[in-house]
């Protein structure tokens, strides 16, 4: 049966984007209900992320279509503009994303323009943690602005057009609800799995589900390659570190191994579609591209240790592009870790911040970082409400110039982040009050995390913090130490 994963946006003390009286979390989760049911009637199996009025960390909804295998996942918001004139419904789709995401997102959209809205502004490509960790074909849905007062009264209006427009987008997307899959196929998945038990000894359930154990499996059939065919002295442990970034080699058009297999099996998992049959071919060439352009890589089709690294969840490209398989010591990783409360956390994860940084954020809020860093810190920032890179650097200006007030640091306060200034951090964890935590929490909040500025480093800048950290492949300990400075800063 196919399912259809619905996630409403915010929930609890994120309210999302609001005009100060009428907040997206409540539409987003009066229309994720409606559209629940009328697909539960056409016989879909959906799951809500949330289906009451509580927060959901980011990293969570993707979690929760991941491990439901879904067949699609739609993220339904409501816009935000500081100008009331804005209208209009848009749908986003993630960058290098296979144009499938778009097609599905086209479906929805165009049959929303004929249901009594004011303006159809497009599909669009943006860079959003729902839309990047989510493996199944994904959408985020913007059903008008939450701040136009013609969007909302059309949202109320034609409320129940809305919903039949995108449950008919939805299904035209993925088929009938009992018919074969239109994504990753659980056939497919079950196939790699019988594929590595038998090869390499894993013991998975053959469940049709590439979850954290399918995922080591391939990584310990990659080490058992690497050392059959290189003489790699690979301990074969499922782990990718660093011994086994390094001992990969580039895997290109036209080769053909059982390498290239692993390769493709870890693309399918991450729901990209190709055939996974040992053979480097067109389609495992565009699939690589699509995953490297989605996660900040240079998309050359090459696939090597950055690639690896970014497939597997470890540390490695540094998102300056830095050639596959060539000298990787320039990368973000450097430095003792041990201030960090986080051992084995790496300075790297996916690119991007947390979703909807453009259109959710209240503009205030920012535009009240802004003024205390023109303030504080002298910083010439125009207080425009919007948080860009002139703004973050102000506020990587403002930590130099705490830690070389606090701890003496002697860092150029110049407001770029650097080694050294990576060095003078130190961690920041539940309890501080202090102007560095006012700092994190701004940069937090610039990055679409939800909570207060306040300078008090409470439980929802806890949640903040352990949500960014799982949200890029850190260690989601919730203390903000090096190497999440690094990531933040980035
Ligand atoms: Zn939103």
């Amino acid at each position: 049966m196919k399912t259809i994963v619905i996630d409403p946006g915010h929930g609890g003390y994120d309210y999302g984007a609001g005009d100060g009286v009428r907040y997206e979390k409540d539409d987003n989760l009066r229309l994720g209900l409606a559209l629940a049911a009328r697909l539960r009637r056409d016989g879909y199996n959906v799951v809500l992320t949330r289906s009451t009025d509580i927060f959901v960390p980011l990293i969570d909804r993707s979690v929760i279509s991941n491990t439901n295998n879904a067949d699609l996942f739609i993220s339904l918001h409501r816009n935000w503009a500081a100008s009331p004139s804005a209208n209009g419904v848009e749908n986003f789709v993630q960058s290098g994303s296979p144009q499938t995401n778009a097609v599905y997102a086209w479906n929805v959209l165009s049959r929303l323009a004929g249901a009594g809205v004011q303006n159809t502004r497009g599909v669009s490509y943006d860079n959003f943690s729902v839309l990047r960790n989510t493996w199944a074909p994904a959408q985020l849905l913007e059903s008008g602005f939450v701040t136009n007062a013609v969007d909302n009264m059309l949202f109320d209006r034609n409320f129940d057009a809305y919903v039949d427009a995108i449950a008919n987008g939805i299904a035209e997307s993925v088929g009938p609800p009992d018919q074969g899959n239109g994504g990753a196929d659980a056939n497919i998945i079950r196939g790699i799995q019988r594929t590595l038990n038998n090869r390499y000894g894993a013991s998975l359930a053959p469940d049709g589900v590439y979850g954290p154990a399918t995922k080591r499996g391939i990584v310990r059939g990659l080490q058992t390659e690497l050392n059959r065919l290189y003489g790699a002295n690979l301990i074969a442990d499922g782990v990718f570190g660093p011994a086994t970034r390094r001992a990969v080699r580039l895997l290109r058009r036209g080769d053909r191994s059982n390498l290239v297999y692993l390769l493709q099996a870890a693309l399918y998992g991450a729901g990209y579609y190709l055939t996974p049959d040992g053979d480097f071919g067109p389609a495992t060439e565009t699939a690589v591209k699509s995953f490297q352009a989605a996660d900040g890589l240079t998309p050359d089709g090459v696939a090597g240790r950055d690639t690896f690294s970014a497939l597997f969840g470890a540390g490695g490209g540094s998102g300056s592009g830095d050639a596959d398989g060539g000298n990787d010591s320039g990368n973000t990783d450097g430095g003792n870790d041990s201030g960090d409360g986080n051992g084995s956390g790496d300075a790297d994860g996916g690119s991007g911040s947390g979703d909807g940084n453009n259109n959710v954020g209240n503009a205030d809020i920012i535009r009240g970082i802004q003024r205390t860093l023109n303030n504080r810190y002298g910083t010439a920032l125009a207080a425009d409400g919007i948080y860009d890179p002139a703004t973050e650097r102000g506020v990587v200006r403002g930590l130099q110039t705490e830690l070389n007030r606090l701890y003496g640091a002697n860092v150029a306060a110049d407001g770029v982040w650097g080694p050294a200034t990576r060095l003078a951090v130190r961690p920041l964890k539940r309890g501080n009050r202090n102007n560095l935590v006012y700092l994190l929490q701004a940069a937090l909040y610039g990055e679409g995390y939800y909570l207060t500025p306040d300078g008090i480093f409470g439980a929802a800048t806890e949640a903040a913090v352990k949500s960014f950290q799982a949200a890029n492949g850190l260690t989601a300990d919730g203390i903000a130490g090096r190497d999440t400075f690094s990531v933040v800063f980035r």
